[in-house]
């Protein structure tokens, strides 16, 4: 179905924003300030846990807002980097000294490919985008192509070869893989990082690992466990999707103690606010997180229910993926813009174009799962634009 005049007017205005805001979607507020014909009801763009929102709000409502510690909170400074840290190695069973602590996995990022990337870096695409726009200007890039035709699944084989011939400074694995979901296991992984001693980092960003699991119980593996065994191992987390609050900014690293102390010796003090501070010692309290894990499982459930109704809708192809999101080949003629576009002006859902995304050739999307009710509304959409094209 096309779009009608006014529709097209709106679609012009969105795809003005779209290009100013370069490889990352506008966001949703943007949207509705600019735009505010448009209805937007449902963000299936950020791929975030809604009732992990809903559980941190409860208790932030509880212990901050209906106590006089909000107050506390924004009036005095935050913990120092090294505090958190401290608070956080109880959780982690690991030594503070090789946890640091940022303002978002972003910051975490940057700090890592400015301080540490001096040379070549390898870089698996599809990818989040700031892991080869961050790295030094000096440093040199290669992309590792993952393949369509294999679903995008690493081969670890081929994998290991490629960087053996390489030959590269650090290579990265985000696990599971922004934009695809991609999952590589847990002793696979393991087997890629033991075969490469000669890597000096080995970045693994695990962002959406509480979405991934190995078997029915839903629970998953981190490699946080395994840093002690191989140093060249920079382990990347954010509190961001898993746990619904990339508002707050809360992200942390695990690396070589050597490494932390380089970072902090001349920044990042107070980089943490008051409420990712009051977050991570939340994280580290064994009620908030046994009502974390039945939110974590809940959703983990609804989101492989969500996958399953999407795959059975004509002209769609869904990837396979352990994450909270699935990529979306639109095999209807149009382009993912447009396709896009549509759903956003008539059905008022927003969902991501990959049109942006290096290594990803054909026209792709990539939706969230969100909450059930909304995840039905995004299938019975898809239902009603498809039938008809
Ligand atoms: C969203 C994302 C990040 C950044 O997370 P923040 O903690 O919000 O800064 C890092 N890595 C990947 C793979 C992401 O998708």
């Amino acid at each position: 179905m096309q779009l009608n005049k006014n529709q097209q007017i709106i679609a012009e205005k969105i795809k003005a924003l779209k290009d100013a805001a370069g490889s990352h979607s506008p966001s949703i507020f943007t949207l509705i300030e600019r735009i505010p014909e448009l209805k937007i009801t449902i963000d299936a763009c950020f791929l975030s846990n809604p009732y992990a929102t809903d559980l941190f709000m409860r208790y932030l409502q509880q212990e901050l807002c209906d106590t006089k510690k909000l107050r506390d909170v924004l009036e005095f400074y935050p913990s120092q980097n090294s505090v958190i840290a401290e608070v956080l190695a109880n959780r982690l069973d690991l030594d503070k000294e090789c946890i640091f602590v940022g303002n978002g996995a972003i910051e975490v990022i940057q700090a890592v490919l400015h301080n540490f990337v001096e040379r070549k870096i390898v870089v698996n695409i599809p990818t989040f985008s700031s892991y080869y726009e961050f790295s030094n200007t000096k440093t040199e890039v290669v992309l590792y192509q993952l393949a369509k035709e294999k679903d995008f699944a690493l081969d670890t084989q081929a994998y290991i070869e490629f960087v053996k011939t390489q030959k590269p400074q650090s290579i990265v694995i985000i696990n599971p893989n922004n934009p695809d979901g991609g999952y590589i296991p847990y002793e696979e992984l393991r087997l890629i990082i033991a075969s490469l001693p000669e890597v000096e980092n080995i970045i693994i960003d695990e962002s959406f690992l509480h979405f991934a699991f190995e078997d029915d119980t839903y629970s998953f593996l981190s490699y946080s466990a395994l840093f002690k065994e191989f140093p060249n191992v920079i382990l990347i987390k954010s509190m961001s999707k898993d746990f619904g609050i990339a508002g707050i900014r809360a992200g942390y690293g695990i690396m070589a103690k050597d490494k932390v102390a380089r970072l902090l010796q001349n920044g990042y003090l107070w980089n943490s606010n008051g409420l990712s501070e009051y977050f991570f010692r939340l994280y580290v309290r064994n009620g908030f997180i046994s009502e974390y894990e039945n939110v974590r499982k809940l959703y983990i459930q609804q989101t492989q229910e969500f996958f399953t109704h999407l795959s059975q809708i004509p002209k769609l192809k869904v990837y396979p993926s352990k994450a909270n999101f699935a990529i979306i080949e639109i095999l209807n003629g149009e382009t993912s813009t447009e396709f896009v576009m549509k759903m956003l002006i008539k059905y008022g859902i927003y969902v991501r174009t990959c049109s942006d995304k290096i290594g990803l050739n054909g026209e792709f999307i990539r939706l969230a799962s969100r909450s059930k009710e909304e995840n039905t509304k995004i299938i019975q959409s898809l239902h009603n634009e498809l039938r008809h094209s």
